[in-house]
């Protein structure tokens, strides 16, 4: 398919924007100072992405799905969530 034969209204597939992944969005969170280090998102968290490093706690973004459950679970309300920042 050509712009000549391409249905009127549709886009050029150049200037498509990418197609946005399934499920949730993705999700930056990070842990802060408020943790008190319960573990209960770390037991929480169905694909293990909360890492311990250096005597805190991350979340990996690349293994989070962007459930939330960590941020319901922590009792310190300890986890923030912002959304992920475009590459
Ligand atoms: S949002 Fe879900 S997948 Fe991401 S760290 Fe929390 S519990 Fe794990
Ligand atoms: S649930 Fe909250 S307080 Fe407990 S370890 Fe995780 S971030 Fe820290």
């Amino acid at each position: 398919m050509n712009a000549r034969t391409r249905p009127a209204g549709s886009a050029a597939p150049a200037a498509a924007p990418p197609p946005r992944p399934a499920g949730p969005p993705r999700l930056s969170l990070t842990v802060n100072d408020r943790c008190t280090g319960c573990g209960a998102c770390l037991l929480t968290c169905p694909v293990h992405a909360v890492r311990p490093r250096g005597g805190a706690l991350f979340v990996r973004a690349d293994l989070c799905t962007g459930c939330l459950e960590c941020v319901e679970v922590c009792p310190a309300d300890a986890i923030d969530e912002a959304p992920e920042e475009s590459p």
